[in-house]
């Protein structure tokens, strides 16, 4: 059962089950869902687990964790890791040092590591909407990686309608065409005049706008939410984080038992939370360590004790998808370790004051868990060269975790970094790092030139993007998006 970050409201129910967690996602006084309990895992487990393939062993956890989908579902789900480049592997764990592992995230439709948990999730969601005879409205906004994955998962899927927004201007060509050539007619993809905080304050303008919900309501559409908060998501991103311990074990280069590093790049923290809920449940990691841009909030949250927003304004990096300063998946890392009460307190705090300081031993028991460091864009370009040079190609994002693999990782231990997209989604600023030079190229130029300079194939489902019709080429004004959604409810079936 799931319980709820910030307590009860006395409106909502006390324990809700799975499915009820993810069609209603937010709980009472804004908080989160987080499970009751987490199952736990053994050293016997991870044995046996040595000898399974990734789609048994996410089954097994699954049913750990006693939700209510049924088995089948729950098999249907997992069979659409089917789809990623290799069904055998879809998470292979690539070395590139002597101690150093990439567990590849990215290898999905969409070639970011959404796709690890939006996948699954998204075929879940519209069983569970089918089965209550429910349409629901999806809403998202995307600063670019989001946006495909969540489209890709929903398209021709019964009773669930998409809109998403993105930032004209704002997200790669790849991104855009991901988005703009969809042909699914239960989805609408909308361009806006604006950055992605304004495509992202234009969302929530209109979750919390009555008339919004009224109209919604008269149509006898519900409201969801498929962003990184849903525990529907989290649940499939603790998975791939034991698995890159068993392929460690498959591969030879740890011993069972022993423990490992774990390094990530970070935005919404999803991803850091799933391993942090995979080392609650006994896989043994060392240290969670956070990879940061100049964005480096949850360095100082981390090294500190203090959440302080007030003297901080976003700053755009080569590394967009970590361009975050509301981190909101910390919360359920709070209320796991400080409680419903002064979890409470904190995120009121943050909400009234923009700031929340933890105490000593607070800090403390945050950093049993977790390590941070962040890096500028000139680090991470770096990086990318000197790997590329050694024949590996890292995209931006997944360039940030360098810097703590230098830095924090204090014992001998195997390393694991979790590489969240690929190249081809950031071809300029890969091209711009290959070659130190600060022309702006476009995606296409970029990704033939390094697939020319490098000798690497760039994957069909890339390629086709640049010759397939855009459909939806529309760009509003925020005052005309509500108008553009009704627009497209009365028309879609
Ligand atoms: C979403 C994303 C991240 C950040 O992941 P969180 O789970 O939000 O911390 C990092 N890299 C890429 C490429 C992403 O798309």
């Amino acid at each position: 059962m799931f319980i709820e970050t910030r307590g009860n409201d006395g409106l909502k129910p006390q324990r809700a089950p799975f499915s009820f967690a993810i069609l209603n996602p937010s709980a009472s006084f804004g908080g989160l869902y987080v499970p009751e309990n987490l199952p736990k895992i053994d050293t016997a487990f991870l044995e046996k687990a040595s000898k399974k393939s990734y789609k048994e062993i996410t089954l097994d956890i699954l049913k750990l964790f006693n939700i209510d989908i049924e088995e089948e579902i729950m098999q249907q789900a997992v069979s659409l890791y089917d789809t990623f480049d290799d069904p055998s592997e879809p998470t292979p764990l690539v070395q590139i040092e002597n101690d150093l592992f990439v567990n590849e995230l990215y290898h999905g439709p969409t070639r970011a590591f959404k796709d690890m948990a939006l996948q699954p999730f998204g075929y879940i969601l519209s069983h569970l909407a089918q089965k209550l005879d429910e349409q629901y409205l999806i809403l998202a906004a995307t600063s670019g990686d989001t946006g495909p994955a969540t489209l890709d998962t929903f398209a021709n899927k019964p009773n669930i309608k998409v809109v998403c927004l993105y930032p004209d201007g704002g997200t790669s060509d790849v991104q855009r065409l991901q988005m703009t050539t969809q042909k699914s007619p239960n989805l609408k993809i909308i361009g806006i005049h604006g950055n992605f905080d304004d495509a992202q304050n234009a969302l929530k303008t209109l979750l919390a706008s009555p008339s919004f919900k009224e109209a919604l309501s008269a149509k006898q559409i519900k409201l969801s939410a498929a962003n990184s908060v849903n525990f529907g998501r989290i649940i499939f991103q603790i998975i791939y984080h034991i698995y890159a311990y068993v392929a460690l074990l498959k591969q030879g280069k740890v011993e069972l038992g022993k423990p490992f590093y774990t390094i990530i790049p970070s935005g919404n923290f999803g991803n850091a939370l799933g391993a942090y809920y995979a080392k609650k449940m006994g896989l043994p990691i060392e240290k969670i360590l956070i990879a940061s841009n100049i964005n480096n909030i949850l360095t100082d949250l981390i090294t500190t004790g203090v959440y302080d927003l007030r003297h901080r304004s976003l700053l755009q990096t080569t590394s967009p998808a970590m361009d975050i300063l509301i981190s909101s998946n910390v919360e359920r890392v709070l209320f796991d370790k400080f409680g419903a009460e002064r979890t409470k307190e904190l995120m009121e705090a943050l909400k009234e004051n923009k700031l929340y300081t933890l105490t000593q031993e607070e800090l403390t028991r945050l950093q049993d868990d977790f390590e941070a460091v962040y890096c500028d864009d000139a680090f991470g370009k770096e990086q990318i060269k000197h790997y590329a040079n050694k024949g590996y190609i890292m995209d931006p994002h997944t360039a940030t975790c360098l810097k703590a693999y230098q830095t924090l990782k204090a014992k001998p231990l195997p390393c694991v970094l979790c590489s969240t997209a690929e190249w081809t989604k950031f071809a300029p600023t890969m091209f711009n790092a290959i070659k130190e030079d600060h022309i702006k190229y476009s995606d296409k130029e970029a990704l033939e030139g390094i697939s020319n300079f490098l000798h690497v194939k760039i994957p069909e489902c890339i390629n086709s993007l640049f010759n397939e019709a855009v459909i939806h080429d529309k760009v509003v004004e925020k005052e005309n998006i509500e108008a553009e959604i009704f627009d497209f409810l009365s028309k879609a079936h």
